[in-house]
């Protein structure tokens, strides 16, 4: 697949964390031209130099994907830089676990509009144009406890669960323009937030997948590398699993 994405620009959302950067990386190799967003200006900065470091040029702006109008301007500003997006990689998340019982609205709504508005925030302004051009790839990065639900997380659940419902509407209403979108949804990987959890609570977690590991953050890039394709053409509105075989259905 060396040079597939040659011509692409790519866009991928929370691109300083474990599997954006893999998923980043994993784009430029394959040709595309990248940009990339962040909050921590911080952390931006050393992301940037390390990569670059490695021979990346990654273009990385402000941006909050639960801001409509700052994910409007932030489209705009990478058309202008590097040119149309053709891949949007919908990959920013957080997570705020706690149980039902000590969920607060708050809770609730930061989960939700940094995983799911931010869906609806980056791809709507961007498909028109993708259907207009007669290509375009939306890869949209969820969860296996979208799938399954899992406990101390009802707002990530529901997020990542309401993710895929978008993937499947937008995929119908684009599919005859030469756009695919799909979702991805990964298991455990070992990224820094995995990799926090102690010890033994990392040990029943892998105790539960079938591969006997976490996943690593390129398993997951390669799985969005391949629906970023010309090879994949045919396939949208699906769901990717990715998870060692812990969730199958
Ligand atoms: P990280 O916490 O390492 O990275 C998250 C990234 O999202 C960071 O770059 C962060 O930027 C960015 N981000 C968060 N909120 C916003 C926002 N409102 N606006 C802009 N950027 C934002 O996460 P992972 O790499 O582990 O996860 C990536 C995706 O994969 C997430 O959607 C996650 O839910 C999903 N996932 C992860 C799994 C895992 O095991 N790690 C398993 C299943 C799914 P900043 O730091 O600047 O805020």
């Amino acid at each position: 697949m060396s040079g597939e994405l040659r011509g692409r620009v790519a866009l991928v959302t929370g691109g300083t964390g474990g599997i954006g950067t893999a998923i980043c990386t994993r784009l430029a190799d394959l040709g595309a031209r990248v940009a990339t967003t962040y909050r921590n200006e911080e952390k931006a900065r050393t992301w940037q130099a390390e990569l670059k470091e490695q021979g990346y040029d990654m273009a990385i702006y402000a941006c909050d994907v639960g801001d409509y109008d700052a994910c409007v301007k932030l489209i705009n500003q990478v058309a202008e830089d590097l040119g149309p997006v053709d891949v949007l990689v919908n990959n920013a998340g957080i997570t705020r676990d706690t149980t039902l019982k000590k969920m607060t609205p708050q809770h609730w709504r930061e989960v939700i509009n940094a995983n799911l508005d931010s869906v609806f925030n980056m791809t709507q302004p961007l498909l028109a144009d993708m259907a207009q051009r007669g290509w375009g790839r939306v890869i949209n990065i969820s969860s296996i406890n979208g799938q399954k639900g899992q406990f101390g997380q009802a707002n990530y659940a529901s997020a990542k669960a309401g993710i895929h419902g978008f993937t499947m509407s937008a995929a119908q209403e684009v599919a005859r323009k030469g756009v695919t979108v799909n979702t991805v949804s990964p298991g455990y990987i070992a990224t820094d937030m995995v990799m926090a959890v102690p010890e033994d609570v990392r040990e029943k977690i892998i105790a539960q997948i079938p591969v006997g590991r976490l996943g690593r953050p390129e398993e997951i890039a390669h799985v969005v590398a391949f629906l970023a394709s010309e090879h994949a053409g045919f396939i949208t509105g699906a769901n990717l699993a990715a998870n060692g075989g812990q969730h199958m259905h």
